[in-house]
């Protein structure tokens, strides 16, 4: 749970490892990328809160799932993004945009690489990003739509947000994406600690994210690929590819699919 002034940003667990986002401010509430409606509308009644908005980050059904069941039963408006093909859409966004939720402005951010038209939230006020499937918590979504040079400019436009910035990603797979971060970095002392760190939440079931920014920068292998020793491990993975950050995400891209 995290309170930034006015608003309380909580995760929602869907299936085995997804996190709806449910930002509220005593009134009305908000979810980012409802997979799935059954927890939403547990909440809302929970609550007795009014869902006024939808955001949608991308088309996979486990961020979409349940759009069209909240809005039958609420009436929520829905931001999307104007390249992908989402039910309810009803206002359409690209990267420079800005809405306001909950009394805050939101800047979108175009993030491709995971899909194609891949959008991210940024609530400056809130210090708060929501960036779906695009960067995770020691990691990055897989590049079902997008080249490698795209998610990598798209990280890093995240990259560049303040260090306190939360990352409020999509999912819990942060201890599996540190056991691969160790693989490229045995001897980063941030991500050894952040390992340690992490065990200790997963232990007692609590959620490892939002991280910040900051942490990502230090820990985050596919933030990292102009660090030298990332380079080299890149290189000795396949050779040639340590040569430039591109082909230095690529091959950490392509290695982390089969770890
Ligand atoms: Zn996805």
């Amino acid at each position: 749970m995290t309170a930034a002034s006015d608003i309380l940003i909580e995760p929602i667990p869907a299936f085995n490892d997804n996190y709806l986002w449910w930002l509220s401010n005593g009134r009305s509430a908000v979810i980012v990328d409802p997979g799935d409606a059954a927890p939403v509308a547990h909440r809302l009644s929970q609550t007795g809160l009014q869902l006024t908005a939808i955001l949608v980050t991308h088309h996979h059904g486990d961020h979409v799932g349940g759009v069209e069941a909240l809005v039958r039963a609420t009436g929520a408006h829905v931001f999307g993004p104007a390249a992908e093909s989402i039910p309810c859409v009803g206002t359409r966004l690209s990267g420079g945009d800005r809405i306001e939720v909950l009394g805050h402005a939101f800047d979108v951010f175009d993030v491709p690489g995971h899909t194609s038209g891949h959008i991210a939230y940024y609530a400056p006020s809130l210090r708060a990003l929501f960036c779906g499937d695009t960067l995770f918590a020691c990691g990055c979504g897989r590049l079902f739509e997008g080249t490698a040079a795209q998610m990598l400019d798209s990280l890093a436009r995240l990259a560049a947000l303040p260090a306190d910035t939360r990352v409020y990603c999509a999912h819990e797979y942060t201890l599996a994406n540190i056991r691969f971060a160790l693989a490229v970095e045995p001897h980063n002392t941030d991500l050894q600690a952040r390992q340690r760190g992490c065990e200790a939440l997963r232990a007692t079931g609590t959620p490892t994210v939002p991280s910040t920014i900051g942490e990502e920068r230090a820990t985050n292998p596919f933030l990292r690929c102009d660090v030298l020793a990332v380079r080299e491990r890149a290189e000795r993975e396949r050779p040639g590819s340590g040569a430039s950050t591109i082909e230095t995400f690529a091959t950490l891209r392509a290695w982390k699919n089969r770890f």
